[in-house]
């Protein structure tokens, strides 16, 4: 343990949309922020191809080159942007105490969070044994569709996300299986119906993964059934994608911070604050409806403001930055 403490005004953890344009605002706000960049700098869009939807990029931009345009925003106005992770935070008393890598500690006079959220997994034995062995099993397509090129590969989820990932393997893979659990898709209608348009996509409807089949090094295929007839088939694939949603980045707060039942940080409605008193968030660790980049970056502005409005109320000496304002 270093046995250094560092102060910070404001303390940003997660480096997504949300964080860096907290970033931006807390340093236009004087709060001299600094902001650890966690496991996954950049965060999901780094996981994203083309980012169509975020405004002002009439033609698009890659999900990185978005994150290190914000970066490089964010360090423009001197955001100390930091390689590490936060394993620990103690909220329980009037200082907000937070660790880095169990090593360096923090004293923060405001924290926000902008954590995030982590893709799922279906949990069987035989997902998790490729997944660790890199033999096959991921949750990006993106990431690790080019692996793929010329193969049959499998994806499970019916979701946006696993549309667009579908979609987006039809494009490398010789054929794509989806596997949807029930007769119908959760995606919005232009997304399903672009996958059900592709024609080197198959859907395989109340269907679920029974078991990731494999060569004891890498995936082979997928054992699937239909929950309606209790039939099995096995289903050729050298690639096995999940993509069946996301669990929020929260854990290490559990404990301190109002959540609800599924790790989602609770805000005041419309606010960035939560339970506790300077301490903020922003982002897709109190979103599970809208998940957008877009939506990430105004709640990471919002978490900002409060952080720089609780500031000024706190000490007289700090005042509000007029710059945000503009
Ligand atoms: P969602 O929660 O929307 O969908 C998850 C999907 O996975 C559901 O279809 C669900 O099935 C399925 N699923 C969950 N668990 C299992 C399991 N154990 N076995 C099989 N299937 C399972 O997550 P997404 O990541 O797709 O989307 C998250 C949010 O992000 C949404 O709001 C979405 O609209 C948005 N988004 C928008 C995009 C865009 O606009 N370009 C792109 C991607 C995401 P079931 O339906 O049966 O519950």
């Amino acid at each position: 343990m270093s046995d250094t403490i560092e102060k910070v005004k404001c303390l940003i953890i997660g480096s997504g949309p949300a964080g860096y344009t907290a970033a931006i605002y807390a340093a236009r706000a004087n709060m001299k922020p600094v902001l650890y960049q966690g496991t996954q700098p950049g965060g999901q869009l780094t996981t994203t191809n083309e980012v169509e939807n975020f405004p002002g990029y009439p033609e698009g931009i890659t999900g990185p080159a978005m994150m290190m345009e914000l970066q490089a925003q964010a360090e423009r106005f001197e955001t100390d942007v930091r390689d590490g992770w936060i394993t620990k935070v103690d909220f329980s008393g009037d200082v907000h105490k937070v660790w880095v890598n169990e090593d360096k500690e923090i004293h923060a006079d405001t924290v926000i969070i902008s954590t995030g959220a982590s893709a799922k997994y279906l949990g069987l034995e035989s997902e998790q044994k490729y997944l660790k062995l890199g033999g096959g099993v991921s949750a990006c397509a993106v990431c690790d569709g080019f692996f793929y090129r010329n193969h049959e590969v499998v994806i499970v989820g019916a979701g946006d996300s696993a549309c667009e990932e579908a979609h987006y393997l039809s494009k490398l893979c010789k054929k794509v299986t989806m596997l949807v659990r029930r007769d119908e898709f959760r995606a919005s209608k232009i997304m399903a119906a672009r996958v059900k348009n592709t024609e080197n996509i198959e859907i395989l409807f109340n269907t679920e993964t029974d078991e990731v089949l494999g060569d004891g090094q890498v995936v082979t295929g997928v054992r699937v059934k239909n929950n309606k007839t209790n039939e099995t088939q096995d289903v050729d694939a050298t690639g096995f994608f999940v993509a069946i949603g996301h669990k929020p980045n929260t854990d290490i707060f559990k404990g301190f911070i109002d959540m609800d039942e599924t790790g989602y940080i609770k805000n005041v409605p419309g606010r960035a604050l939560t339970n506790l008193e300077g301490v903020f968030v922003c982002g897709d660790a109190a979103d599970h409806v809208y998940r957008q980049a877009v939506t990430a970056a105004g709640t990471g502005c919002m978490a900002a403001l409060d952080a720089e409005r609780y500031l000024a109320a706190k000490d007289s000496t700090f005042e509000v930055s007029t710059s945000n304002y503009n």
